[in-house]
């Protein structure tokens, strides 16, 4: 993990987002496939993950929006290939998203 994260990264954009999965805000999430194959996800969050259930907006409101991508949306690597052999690394389970259907 440790020189993964020293030269790993496709790009520091790709990097931070990274870092910020699970926060208040944009990040990448990285996730298992149906397949087994890495699915790459943009997610923005109105608040930190685990603190969902005490908004209390009085009308409905988009806690969590996603968007998977192929490509660094910062670098235009192809992500899949850059991170084929350390994109399990980067998976935390402990961050829900919300499942993206027909993507698989
Ligand atoms: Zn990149």
């Amino acid at each position: 993990m440790k020189s993964f994260r020293r030269k790993g990264w496709c790009c520091s954009g790709f990097r931070f987002r990274a870092e910020e999965v699970g926060k208040r805000g944009l990040a990448i999430q990285v996730r298992e496939g149906a397949s087994g194959q890495p699915r790459f996800v943009l997610q923005s969050r109105a608040v930190d993950h685990g603190n969902e259930p005490f908004v209390d907006a009085g009308r409905p409101l988009t806690l969590v929006s996603e968007s998977e991508f192929r490509y660094c949306p910062w670098c235009g690597k192809e992500s899949a290939r850059w991170y084929a052999k350390t994109w399990r690394e980067l998976i935390k389970p402990e961050i829900i998203g919300i499942e993206i259907e027909g993507l698989d």
